[in-house]
């Protein structure tokens, strides 16, 4: 039987090792902290199809479908809300960026229909008046990730899958080493602790990415949807320096996640005020109610940023029998299913529903020499 190691117990390995346990491979998650506690337990949740290109748009949208199969049956499990996202347009130029979103997300079969000002005002009264419109995305979703990825993880263990408490130090021929010194064999590694990846494979082109994130008091129906602004992509993407978005999730506790900002290479935890501050009054500038709105917590988190923003999956290009689940920067919630699947068929040399190659690791410099 093939014999599977996953480092790391984030979303993205939980998922990898449910896919491969299930395939009847032996698999030894090996984690050193909470499940889904790193980035996972950072994130918002958000279920959301992104079509910034088209392979962005194959590995989100499959991923929709795989994350609708799980939670079919346990939505309470997932705190799953089914609450669709609404791309908010200021002006007629974001309309016409939203017209253009509805034409992709149409041509590929993802359900979404424009709102005009009076709808949208209708959907969301909290959203200050004299907005252009939107786009309404029905099928999008949110999830509370630390409770998917436990969930992932037991589905893993019934299949007979081993957790092992402890922190890889370093790839060893056959294997990993942990720091207390242990070693564990396999014929195969996974590679899926997030932006530790980049430290124990300096060859990768991880960058951090931290983001903030607010939660309040609970405010029921004060907002229905998942709302993004449609600058989101040139606010938040497009820029190599600091930023933020506006981002809205109603959690199904009442209470309101408030989104989201971007800083490229902080290492350091800790919540910024200014940051934090400056993620707000932009908010505001959308949902003029948030200033009066009681915050209960503010955290961060690393995102690992690949160069082309989409994930590391698959085979090492230089390591042989090392693979690689990582590299999922803002998107690795609503990608985790369908990354999972897609580094399972290649490792059981299956064929893949969607095609692999856009996030093979072969397409960047992964050179064991540069990095040496
Ligand atoms: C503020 C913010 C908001 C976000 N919002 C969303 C969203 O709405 N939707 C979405 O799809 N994505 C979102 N994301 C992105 C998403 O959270 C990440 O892409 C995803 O959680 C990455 O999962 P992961 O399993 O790769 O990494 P992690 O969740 O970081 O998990 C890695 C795990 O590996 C373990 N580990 C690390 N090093 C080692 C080692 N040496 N040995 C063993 N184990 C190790 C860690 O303890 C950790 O548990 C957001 C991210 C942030 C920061």
């Amino acid at each position: 039987m093939n014999t599977v190691i996953v480092v790391g117990a984030g979303i993205i390995g939980a998922a990898c090792a449910a896919a491969l346990a299930s395939r009847g491979l032996h698999v030894t998650i090996i984690e050193p902290g909470c499940i889904g506690g790193g980035a996972t337990a950072a994130g918002m949740g958000h279920l959301v199809v992104m079509d910034d290109n088209a392979a962005e748009l194959a590995l989100s949208s499959y991923s929709l479908e795989l994350w609708r199969k799980l939670v079919a049956s346990n939505p309470g499990g997932h705190e799953y809300s089914g609450c669709g996202t609404i791309w908010v347009a200021t002006d007629e130029e974001e309309m016409a960026a939203a017209r253009l979103k509805r034409d992709c997300l149409l041509a590929h079969g993802i359900a979404c229909e424009m709102l005009d000002a009076a709808t949208l005002e209708t959907a969301e009264p909290a959203l200050r008046k004299g907005l252009a419109g939107g786009l309404l995305v029905n099928g999008d979703a949110l999830v509370y990730p630390p409770k998917s990825a436990q969930i992932l993880l037991d589905q893993a263990l019934a299949n007979g899958a081993t957790l092992i408490r402890g922190e890889v130090s370093a790839l060893v021929p056959g294997g990993v080493q942990l720091t207390d010194g242990r070693t564990c064999i396999a014929s195969e590694t996974v590679i899926a602790n997030g932006i530790g990846a980049a430290a124990l494979l300096p060859e990768l082109p991880l960058r951090y990415k931290k983001g903030h994130l607010l939660i309040t008091e609970r405010y029921p129906d004060l907002i229905r949807h998942q709302l993004v602004e449609l600058g989101y992509i040139k606010s938040a993407h497009a820029s190599d320096g600091d930023s933020v978005a506006f981002n809205l999730q109603p959690r199904p506790t009442g209470q309101i996640l408030i989104g989201s900002s971007r800083q490229f290479d902080v290492r350091d935890k800790a919540v910024e005020t200014a940051m934090l501050s400056k993620m707000l009054q932009h908010a505001k500038q959308f949902v003029p109610e948030l200033g009066s709105l009681k915050a209960l917590r503010s955290w961060t988190g690393f995102r690992a940023a690949s160069p082309d923003g989409l994930p590391l999956i698959g085979p090492h290009p230089e390591r042989a029998h090392v693979w690689l689940a990582c590299g999922h920067e803002g998107l690795g919630i609503t990608t985790s299913l369908a990354t999972a699947e897609l580094l399972a068929d290649q490792l059981c040399g299956q064929s893949c529903a969607i095609a692999p190659a856009p996030y093979l690791p072969s397409r960047l410099n992964l050179s064991l020499k540069s990095a040496a």
